[in-house]
């Protein structure tokens, strides 16, 4: 529906653009035939848990499509990044290094390793944390960084893995965002110590929830194994005291096989949604798509937009705004994390661009829920609201404010 005048906003009564939520979720739905048929051979043997045939040929098959030696899967991806963590960390070291414009939950994740975080700025123009950026936060301290690639792109992996190199600091990357995507020197997976992934429901590989993390290290390769099931190495025999049960099951497994195996069509549908978005919002003033570098292999999985000084509302209204409609837009990893409340140690630090960055950036609509209709509806909105911007905010006032 388009809405002609400002009384048909949502927000003042009028009927919601959609009836169903537009969400930021991925959402994929890969071929139900053939999550059955990998269904199939576990329920048929029995065989539901710890290192099923599911698992195996998953952690196979991720190993092959990232190019890497070994991929250990986990119940989340939230696990395997802290055991790798635990295990990475230098000893007697107290800080893990991080980007504070990331993922909401990633401190907690710290808190579990008993490290304080120390958040580092990431540069402008590309959200991602720099080897400038991360150098700045080094100190006798620091016991891992954690190298996080932003929502679009690559965060730099050589400068960053070079960099911990100089000062022989281990590198986990948390690589949940890239998952598909290339850099030159190779497909992402390989490098640092390890790279972590999840299979959560709302990623680009849906398992309904689990996580892996895949490397090139033999040995801790066969420790994680290991600790994320009890520390056992033998029957009954636990070699390491602070493992854990983090085991994927069967079930989750062969969602993920199932999503893996239709991850080329997912990703052509997410880069026409991306082209869509690219055409639509070219004739949106004050709103920018942030754009994938086509030159390299890229997953297209989600929709961030810059809000420039030509938009006329502010970034808390335009959500409002739009989520009154059920278009379920969100601010950019916000608040950023040396922003929020914690119940633990964190080294405070001042980051104004990290603040700024996540004050004018929004994740728009996108995945499987949303199709190329959907999407000139929301550009559409956005269009509109521009447009009649002194007439809602005055409407708006006069209502209350939002
Ligand atoms: C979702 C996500 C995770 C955690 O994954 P779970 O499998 O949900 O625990 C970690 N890092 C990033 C960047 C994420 O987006």
């Amino acid at each position: 529906m388009k809405k002609i005048n400002v009384e048909q906003l949502a927000l003042l009564g009028g009927k919601k653009i959609f009836e169903q939520a537009k969400s930021t979720s991925n959402l994929l739905k890969p071929n139900f035939e053939q999550f059955l048929a990998y269904s199939k051979i576990f329920y048929e043997q029995m065989w539901y848990s710890n290192n099923g045939p599911n698992v195996q040929l998953l952690e196979k098959r991720l190993a092959i499509f990232h190019n890497t030696k070994h991929c250990v899967t986990f119940s989340t991806g939230f696990w395997g990044l802290a055991l790798a963590t635990k295990v990475l960390a230098l000893e007697g070291r107290t800080e893990i290094i991080m980007p504070s414009l990331t993922y909401r939950r990633m401190a907690d994740m710290a808190a579990w390793t008993q490290l304080s975080p120390k958040f580092c700025e990431v540069d402008e123009s590309t959200l991602a944390m720099t080897p400038e950026t991360v150098a700045k936060c080094i100190n006798k301290n620091t016991a891992l960084i954690l190298g996080v690639h932003p929502i679009v792109n690559c965060c730099d992996v050589e400068g960053l893995t070079e960099l911990a190199k100089k000062h022989q600091i281990p590198i986990l990357f948390d690589s949940v965002e890239s998952v598909y995507e290339s850099i030159e020197s190779g497909k992402i997976g390989g490098f640092g110590n390890a790279e972590c992934f999840s299979l959560h429901a709302c990623k680009l590989i849906n398992g309904f929830g689990g996580g892996y993390l895949t490397t090139n290290d033999d040995k801790l390769a066969a420790k994680l194994s290991s600790m994320r099931t009890f520390g056992f190495t033998n029957v009954d025999h636990v070699e390491y005291f602070d493992g854990l049960n983090a085991k994927l099951n069967e079930m989750h497994a062969c969602m993920a096989l199932a999503s893996l195996d239709d991850i080329e069509q997912q990703v052509k549908l997410n880069q026409a949604r991306y082209k869509c978005y690219l055409r639509c919002l070219d004739e949106v003033d004050g709103i920018e798509l942030i754009r994938f570098d086509e030159s390299k292999a890229c997953g297209y999985k989600n929709i961030v937009a810059r809000i420039t000084k030509d938009w006329p509302f502010s970034i808390e209204d335009t959500i409002s705004l739009l989520n009154s409609e059920n278009i379920l837009a969100r601010q950019y990893y916000s608040p950023p994390l040396h922003l929020k409340e914690m119940q633990f140690d964190f080294v405070k630090t001042d980051l104004p661009l990290s603040k700024k960055l996540s004050n004018n950036h929004l994740n728009l609509p996108c995945g499987q829920k949303v199709d190329e209709k959907d999407i000139v509806q929301i550009c559409n909105f956005l269009k509109f609201i521009s447009s009649n911007s002194t007439e809602i905010s005055n409407e708006l006032t006069r209502n209350g404010g939002l």
